[in-house]
């Protein structure tokens, strides 16, 4: 398939869309983003790059760090996992803390921020220095080793994190955080913290579109059946309470973070990456789901 042209073609007509929603300013260090950034990589299996835009340079990935820590936790531990975390769309916005109340402190799923601050615990209880863990793990998958945490942002959102703060003090109420609230926010907020180009996105993702395996060394990283669950999560979970728009427009499993960074996966074809810092009401990038569903409709992809 021409990836190149269609990427480009889209890049055209999406970069002309009015009502483009607005830039994340809930910590200072987000506002200071160029909000006109736009980038598209698509890498298929067979390792070809598509990218057109701002497609190497950095952003926040934010939220879509949170698939990235579920995934370690699930292959270091299986199916445990889901007694502290459960599997259900929450319907509600990432941050809420409505639905812990009456679930007795197990969030409904683990990329709402409830859930991977039980996500970040279980990092706490299986690595002796989970940060350094998982950035280098994410170097090794997007294969960049110059990925970093940025420091400036997490310390931004440690100023600012009155509602993280609160979940993990309520979550921990019902005994599901067995380590001190502020060494988990500490984790919490460095994930989310770590800058990348839409290609080591599409790089780091890659391993969702081929069942588990990583294909620089040809390593099973998670089983079929669990890779088979991480996707059945992004496409339940990946986009808070427009999970169910995004599944019946683009059609895929995938994943947003208020950075404006989007990743789609098209299992044993492509892993596609959106970088627009403009988000909708809901938190998504508004520029990245009108391209992802775009794609999807001219190149025919779709899980169903
Ligand atoms: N760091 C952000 C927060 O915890 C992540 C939210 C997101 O990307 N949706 O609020």
């Amino acid at each position: 398939m021409e990836y190149q042209k269609i990427i480009n073609a889209i890049y055209d007509e999406v970069k002309e869309l009015k009502d483009e929603g607005s830039i994340a300013d809930y910590i200072p260090e987000l506002a200071k983003v160029n909000a006109n950034k736009f980038g598209i990589a698509l890498l298929d299996n067979e390792q070809n790059v598509y990218k057109i835009g701002d497609a190497q340079e950095n952003f926040s990935i934010q939220s879509i760090s949170k698939v990235i820590s579920t995934a370690i936790i699930f292959s270091k531990i299986g199916n445990e996992l889901w007694k502290r975390v459960g599997f259900e769309p929450s319907g509600n916005s990432f941050n809420s803390l409505v639905q812990l109340e009456y679930e007795n402190g197990i969030p409904r799923n683990p990329f709402i921020n409830a859930g991977a601050l039980v996500i970040a615990d279980l990092m706490l209880e299986h690595f002796e220095n989970p940060k350094e863990y998982f950035l280098n793990f994410v170097r090794e998958l997007s294969n960049n080793d110059s990925i970093q945490y940025n420091e400036n942002v997490a310390q931004s959102e440690k100023e600012n994190g009155y509602r993280n703060t609160a979940l993990v003090n309520f979550i921990k109420s019902f005994d599901n955080i067995k380590n001190e609230p502020n060494d988990v926010l500490d984790f919490y907020f460095h994930q989310c913290s770590i800058e990348m180009n839409c290609i080591d996105l599409a790089k780091l993702f890659q391993v969702f579109a081929n069942n588990g395996v990583i294909s620089k060394e040809k390593t099973i990283f998670l089983t079929t059946s669990q890779c088979k669950r991480m996707n059945a999560l992004m496409q339940m979970c990946g986009f808070y309470d427009q999970a169910g728009e995004f599944t019946f427009k683009v059609g895929l499993p995938g994943k947003s973070g208020v950075g404006g960074g989007v990743v789609a996966i098209f299992p044993n074809n492509y892993t596609v990456a959106v970088w627009s810092p403009k988000l909708n009401k809901k938190g998504n990038s508004y520029y990245g789901l009108e391209t992802l569903e775009r794609l999807t409709t001219i190149t025919e992809a779709s899980i169903f």
